[in-house]
């Protein structure tokens, strides 16, 4: 293409695209945007930790006695921080070890990349979030099987139809390896992955397993610790990925998993070798952040109340709050332009919701995803009922 013509047409695109809001202030219970306060219910800082002191005065201290920057983790760039923070993170998880990248992106990328190569077997959720998506494209795996989202039958009849590839050795004469990789919560309707189900049929089929449980943890289990502990099935996971971006209100992302899968992603992960680790006000706000959740389950439980609450009044007033399992409340609409125009319209009532559309969902499934915070007081929740009742009336959905 001549590049007169091609910077033409990607022009024309980015006419076309939308600007984000810009935010003035901190990831609290309340946005600054354009001057004025929004109630803030689309973040996914599930616990409220963007906020918390004690995380705040962790990261100064790390920052004065250590500054910024870091480096490469295999050649100077491991500090005493990164182990104090992945020991935490295996101890948090039940797992016996864990290693962390600078985002839950390059975390899956690895994770997946790293273990699997083009002969080998993906099987995967058709829902899972884009960065396994991208994972699985990396790894070049030309035997992948999609399976219908939460679907534990057609996942079974995808490891039959893959079972006699999997009995047939490799160019290199070895047989493939199988993975299957699920999303532990679905971001866009807070539902759960049948893990329970896809541990027996792995078992049953000895294959690995892998779930990214970005916005399980801190949410799900026993104290936050995730979809794992939520069933019970600690130790039972090949590969869990996580976020310190959600619930932990930092940035980074990590492997955690037991001793031999980590040691070897230690040692061939690209992502590890070729990209930077983990900056030092992350890492130790995200070490605070887990401390803070060994302790005491308390940011949690005020979470779930917050969730119960809304969810039960948002019901009351006669909204359609989906099969969510998890923290992320979808509020259902259906159709595309309603959805808009309601964000829009809470937006004016100074109440901060995002739609989410096609093609993040089926087309007539538009809805507005509502998430809670720890940090969000009973007002906060009230003064949301009530933004979002009048709203509704008004664009008559009830
Ligand atoms: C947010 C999210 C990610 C990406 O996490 P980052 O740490 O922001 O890269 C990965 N997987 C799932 C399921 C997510 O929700």
């Amino acid at each position: 293409m001549n590049l007169t013509a091609f910077y033409k047409q990607l022009g024309e695109e980015v006419e076309k695209g939308t600007q984000p809001r810009v935010i003035e202030s901190g990831q609290g219970p309340y946005l600054t945007i354009k001057g004025v306060r929004k109630l803030n219910l689309c973040s996914s800082h599930y616990l409220g930790f963007t906020e918390d002191q004690r995380i705040r005065q962790a990261t100064i201290d790390a920052v004065k006695d250590l500054g910024i920057g870091t480096g490469y983790r295999t050649l100077a760039g491991t500090h005493s921080l990164h182990l104090e923070l992945e020991e935490a993170i295996a101890k948090f998880k039940g797992t016996e070890g864990a290693l962390v990248f600078s985002s839950a992106y390059l975390a899956n990328c690895s994770a997946i990349q790293t273990i699997i190569g083009k002969e080998d077997i993906v099987i995967s959720d058709e829902l899972n979030h884009a960065s396994i998506i991208d994972a699985v494209s990396l790894s070049k795996v030309q035997n992948k099987y999609i399976y219908k989202h939460g679907d534990v039958s057609d996942l079974e009849a995808k490891l039959n139809e893959a079972k006699t590839l999997m009995e047939t050795p490799k160019s290199k004469g070895e047989l493939p390896v199988t993975l299957i990789v699920t999303d532990g919560v679905f971001s866009m309707d807070g539902d759960l992955a049948p893990l329970p189900q896809i541990v027996e049929l792995a078992k049953k089929y000895g294959v690995l397993t892998m779930v990214d449980d970005a916005h399980g943890e801190g949410v799900l289990g026993k104290g936050g610790r995730g979809i794992v502990d939520h069933f019970g099935l600690v130790g039972q996971i090949d590969i869990e990925i996580g976020s310190l971006s959600k619930a932990f209100s930092s940035t980074g992302g990590f492997i955690a998993g037991n001793k031999t899968m980590i040691g070897y992603q230690k040692l061939k992960s690209r992502q590890r070798l070729f990209s930077i680790a983990l900056s030092i006000p992350d890492a130790a706000a995200s070490l605070e952040a887990i401390k803070i959740l060994l302790e005491s389950d308390a940011p949690v439980k005020k979470l779930w109340e917050n969730v119960e609450y809304l969810k039960s009044e948002f019901q009351k007033i006669g909204l359609d709050t989906g099969h969510s399992e998890s923290a992320i409340i979808p509020v259902m609409l259906g159709d595309e332009e309603v959805a808009k125009q309601f964000s829009a319209k809470l937006f004016e009532e100074n109440v901060f919701a995002t739609p989410i559309l096609f093609p993040m969902v089926a087309k007539g499934k538009a809805r507005i995803r509502v998430i809670p915070s720890a940090s969000h007081s009973k007002e906060d929740l009230d003064l949301a009922v009530k933004a979002f009742e009048k709203v509704a009336k008004e664009l008559q959905v009830i």
